[in-house]
């Protein structure tokens, strides 16, 4: 069946009875003109709003619909893990084709809803209008408390500058799928990277619990240019090691095999989503031996923040200066 069949308040009515809101805050949910939810006394919002376009964000035929559902909703909850925030609600407002298949839109939802619900996160409302091209928008609600929240802004000389994860593999993903490489294993676990970031909820609410912890955000353009965010923002610049990047055994593989410069995709690659944050040094082996005794992720320094006239640095482990411009003008994933 085709959407133009289903009808826009057939649409509605279907994500309506997937959503099942059975969260007590709701106090209305999908159907009238506002939604209505209960927070707690003392506490703070936070929200954050993402746009997907086709063809600008993604290829309609590259990407599977449950996928694109999926990665529609883990990039909105990394913007909150990067708050420290907890998820709560969502809205989510579509742009469809008429002649676009009923199929394509179950597919989405269960991607987009699956992961919702795995972090206790309900659909409350959003908007159904017809477009030429798919436009998909999610807006994220999440809680906290004031002092739960960890700002780019509160970096200081001296603290060190870690990553939660491996970087490059989702920009290694997709230069396997542009550039039409035959699957391999490792491949394969690129690509589920790209297509099925995980946001890092649980860990970004621990580490803004931290008063070591002086800045934080969420990985999406590339390391090279989220530390240059946070260093404009915290008044400070910032000497990145080039060699402590992390890379996955995978992606070094693929770097063998393809002759792709591993550092590169690490450095501005993009769309990891894992946390890049500060710390003062002393409180970060208490940081680390917590994160680790709860099976957590294993943290990465990755440099230094320095005073802001310095700008942000590129060194190879050697101390000599890298410019950006010369060795990572051929990776420009983000510009
Ligand atoms: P309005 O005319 O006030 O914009 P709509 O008919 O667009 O109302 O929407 C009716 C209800 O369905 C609202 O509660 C709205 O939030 C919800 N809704 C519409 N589209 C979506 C969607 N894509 N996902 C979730 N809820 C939706
Ligand atoms: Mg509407």
């Amino acid at each position: 069946m085709k959407l133009a069949e289903l009808g826009e308040f057939g649409l509605i009515e279907s994500i309506r009875a997937r959503a099942h809101c059975t969260d007590p805050a709701v106090v209305v949910g999908i159907g009238d003109d506002c939604a209505v939810f209960s927070s707690p006394n003392s506490g703070v919002t936070v929200i954050s709003t993402d746009l997907l376009i086709e063809d600008v964000h993604f290829l309609r035929r590259a990407v599977t619909p449950k996928d694109l559902g999926y990665k529609s909703a883990a990039v909105n909850l990394s913007d909150i893990a990067a708050m420290g925030a907890s998820p709560r609600f969502a809205l989510l407002s579509l742009a469809l084709p008429a002649d676009l298949d009923v199929s394509w839109l179950a597919e989405f939802q269960s991607g987009f809803l699956g992961l919702l619900r795995e972090h206790n996160t309900t659909l409350i409302g959003g908007d159904t209008t017809r477009g030429e091209k798919i436009s998909i928008s999610v807006t994220v609600i999440g809680e906290s408390v004031p002092e739960g929240v960890k700002l780019r802004s509160g970096a200081c000389v001296g603290d060190l500058v870690c990553v939660t994860d491996y970087l490059g593999d989702s920009a290694g993903g997709l230069r396997g799928i542009l550039n039409e490489i035959p699957s391999n294993e490792s491949l394969s676990r690129l690509i589920q990277r790209h297509y099925r970031p995980l946001p890092q909820i649980s860990l970004g609410r621990f580490l803004a619990s931290r008063k070591a912890v002086t800045a934080m955000m969420d990985v999406s353009d590339g390391v090279a240019s989220d530390v240059g965010h946070i260093c404009r923002q915290s008044k400070v610049g910032a000497v990145i090691n080039v060699d402590l990047l992390p890379v996955s055994p995978d992606l070094a593989l693929l770097c063998s095999q393809f002759g792709w410069d591993s550092r590169s995709l690490a450095a501005t690659g993009g769309e990891d989503y894992c946390l890049l944050f500060t710390v003062s040094p002393d409180g970060l082996s208490d940081i680390q031996s917590a994160v680790q005794k709860e099976g957590g992720a294993e943290l990465h320094i990755i440099g230094e923040i320095v005073e802001e006239k310095r700008g942000v640095e590129f060194r190879t482990k050697d101390g000599e200066s890298i410019s950006m411009n010369e060795t990572f003008s051929h990776f420009g994933v983000n510009g």
